[in-house]
């Protein structure tokens, strides 16, 4: 199970993740918020996400 998280105190609202996988990812007061973490999983653009995010703050947990 991949597990997307955001922390909220780095996001700075750039909103790069919610417009590459806007079915993960999704701005709320200027905040990126997990919509869906299950679709992570069979969403290719989650990783991509993560790694285009300008201050790091998606972080991939890998459960099983
Ligand atoms: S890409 Fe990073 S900084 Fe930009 S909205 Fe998403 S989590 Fe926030």
């Amino acid at each position: 199970m991949m597990k997307p998280v955001v922390d909220e105190e780095l996001c700075i609202g750039c909103g790069n993740c919610a417009e590459i996988c806007p079915m993960v990812f999704q701005l709320v007061d200027e905040k990126s918020k997990v919509i869906d973490e299950e679709a992570c999983e069979f969403a290719d653009c989650c990783e991509a996400a993560a790694e285009n995010c300008p201050v790091e703050a998606i972080t991939i947990e890998h459960e099983s």
